[in-house]
C-alpha cells in the first residue's frame, strides 16, 4: 500500500500532529519533535508522549508511517570539532525523542563542509557523528536525506550517500529518504518514464534500494541541475505531474511514507488525492 502524506505542524504539542495529519486525509506524515529553529527543547512529558501515541493509535498510524525531521541547525559534518559536538547532541537528543514516541526514523541532512574540507572528509565525519550517535540510543533508524547541493551541502550525489553508509558501523539503523526536487535539482532527472527509470537503477547500483526508507514528494520551482532548493506544489513546476504518476504506480515504493513538502498547505488535501487517484487498477 502507498503510504501518502505531508510534513505537519506541531504546533500546540506533538500529540496534534497525528490529528493534522487525519484531517488532511494523509496516511503518512513528517513532523518534527521540536522547535526546530531551536537548539535546546524542553523534554517531552508523559503526558505529551502519551498524548502522541494514543493518537496514533485513535487514526490508525503505526511508527513506520512517520518520518520525523531533525532540527536543519544541525551539521554532523561541520569542519570546527566544538560545533560538530554541539550538532552530535543535538542529533542523539532528537534519536532519543524520536525513541521516547515510539517512532523508528529519523531523517535528516547530512550536513555541510562549509568551504573548509573535502566533500570527503565531511562524509567521513557525518559517519563518525552518526556512529557515535547510534551507540548511544537504540532503535531508531538514522535515515539520510539527499540534497539539491546548494551552498556547500554535501548528499547531492548517491556517490556521497554510498560513501557514508559505507563508513556506517550498524548497517541496519540507516536508511535514505529520497527528495524528488532535491535530485531533480541535483541534475537526476525524473520527467519521463525513461529518466524516472535510469536514476532509480542509478541510485539502486550506487546506493541500494534496500535503503529507500521514505521518500519527500515535491516538484520543483528551482530548475533541473541547478543546485537550488526551491520547492513548489505537484504539477506546478519543472518536474510536472509524470513523475507522481510513476512514483505511485512502482510497486517498489510500497508501505514507505511519501512526505509532501510541498509550498501551498492549502492544497495538501487536494495533493493527496490526486496521487492516490493515479494508481492504476488493472
Ligand atoms: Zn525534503
Ligand atoms: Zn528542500
Amino acid at each position: 500500500m502507498k503510504w501518502v502524506g505531508a510534513h505537519v505542524s506541531i504546533s500546540g504539542g506533538v500529540s496534534n500532529a497525528p490529528i493534522n495529519a487525519r484531517d488532511i486525509g494523509a496516511k503518512a506524515f513528517g513532523m518534527f519533535t521540536k522547535n526546530q529553529r531551536q537548539w535546546k527543547a524542553k523534554p517531552l512529558t508523559d503526558e505529551q508522549i502519551d498524548g502522541f501515541k494514543s493518537n496514533l493509535e485513535a487514526f490508525g498510524y503505526t511508527p513506520e508511517q512517520i518520518l520525523p525531521h531533525d532540527s536543519y541547525l544541525i551539521n554532523l559534518g561541520h569542519p570546527d570539532p566544538v560545533a560538530r559536538k554541539k550538532s552530535l547532541d543535538a542529533f542523539i537528543d532528537e534519536l532519543q525523542r524520536c525513541h521516547q514516541l515510539g517512532l523508528v526514523y529519523l531523517n535528516f541532512h547530512p550536513g555541510s563542509h562549509l568551504r573548509k574540507i573535502s566533500e570527503s572528509e565531511c562524509l567521513a565525519l557525518i559517519a563518525e557523528s552518526m556512529n557515535t550517535a547510534l551507540n548511544e540510543t537504540e532503535n531508531v533508524v538514522a535515515v539520510l536525506e539527499n540534497t539539491a547541493g546548494q551552498g556547500s551541502n554535501v548528499g547531492f550525489r548517491f556517490e556521497h550517500l554510498a560513501e557514508i553508509i559505507d563508513q556506517v558501523e550498524d548497517k541496519s539503523r540507516v536508511g535514505v529518504c529520497l527528495d524528488t526536487c532535491h535530485a531533480f535539482a541535483a541534475g537526476y532527472d525524473l520527467r519521463t518514464e525513461a529518466d524516472y527509470k535510469s536514476t532509480m537503477d542509478q541510485f539502486d547500483s550506487v546506493i541500494g534500494l534496500d535503503y529507500l526508507r521514505a521518500l519527500h514528494l515535491n516538484d520543483a520551482k528551482s530548475a533541473y541541475e541547478s543546485r537550488v532548493d526551491r520547492h513548489h506544489s505537484l504539477g506546478e513546476g519543472n518536474i510536472g505531474w509524470d513523475l507522481f504518476r510513476f512514483l505511485m504506480n512502482d510497486p517498489r515504493l510500497e508501505d514507505k511514507p511519501m512526505i509532501l513538502e510541498t509550498i501551498d498547505q492549502q492544497r495538501w488535501p487536494e495533493e493527496i488525492r490526486q496521487l492516490y487517484g493515479m494508481i492504476s487498477t488493472q
